[in-house]
């Protein structure tokens, strides 16, 4: 594979009309087997971004490739297998799907991908026990911490084994112990090969990472003024 995993040039994504820029001209290349932070107060286009390299929303102009694929020039239907394969997600808020065991959940992030039942089954319990949740396999989400919950997300995220994990705020709703766990599960996927984009207006969890990019009203910025800019 030559080339950067996801290479961003000159993205805008405005919403509305007066239109509100919540994402100005960003350039940004993340190689395969990178992990980084996108760190940024709230309301600062952390999200906007995310999505867009996620190709779950499409700039109003500029360049996405993911993986070498022009995304501008794929269908929705091309963009949805695209993710299938290549992309998984992790929400602050979990996304679970309540009254379904950890293992049913996990098992989902393989619905898309023409895997049998038995075996998405048994991948997904494999998945669980790289978060370290082989004895919560049957728990419900209800019968889970808030940790521990984040801890499914991303086994369902990683279940496909994924080129890229976009993880949106993973520790926003925990508490800071819950949170050390998670970052260092995402740093064990990173080591293990997948590429790792973690979005934070938590700088703690910034500065565990190997990579900052700074985000402040839209606009990106990069080195070492990142954290000391976010703090102020
Ligand atoms: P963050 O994730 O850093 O908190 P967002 O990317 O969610 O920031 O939002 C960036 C800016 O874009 C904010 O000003 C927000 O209000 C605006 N915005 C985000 N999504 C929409 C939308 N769907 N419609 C209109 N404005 C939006
Ligand atoms: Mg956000």
């Amino acid at each position: 594979m030559s080339g950067p995993l996801i290479r961003m040039r000159s993205v805008t994504r405005t919403y509305g009309s007066p239109p509100t820029v919540a994402l100005s001209h960003a350039d940004l290349d993340v190689a395969h087997g990178e992990m980084l932070a996108i760190v940024g107060p709230s309301g600062s286009g952390k999200s906007t971004l995310l999505n867009l390299m996620g190709t779950l929303d499409r700039p109003s102009s500029g360049e996405i490739r993911i993986d070498g694929h022009d995304t501008g020039a794929m269908s929705d239907a091309e963009l949805s297998g695209l993710r299938a394969h290549t992309i998984g997600f992790v929400f602050q808020q979990y996304h679970l799907a309540e009254g379904v065991t950890a293992l049913d959940n996990v098992a989902i992030g393989l619905l898309y991908t023409g895997v049998p039942k038995a075996e998405r089954r048994a991948r997904a319990a494999v998945a669980l026990e790289r978060v370290g949740l082989a004895a919560r396999t049957r728990h419900r989400p209800n019968e889970l911490s808030g940790g521990e919950r984040q801890r499914v997300a991303i086994a369902r995220a990683v279940v496909g084994e994924p080129a890229l994990l976009l993880a949106d705020e993973p520790t926003g709703a925990l508490d800071t112990r819950s949170g050390e766990t998670v970052v260092s599960i995402l740093a064990e996927l990173n080591a293990g090969g997948a590429t790792v984009v973690v979005i934070t207006h938590d700088l703690q969890v910034a500065g565990r990472m190997p990579r900052r990019v700074g985000i402040r009203d839209g606009v990106l910025s990069t080195g070492e003024r990142v954290l000391a800019g976010a703090r102020s």
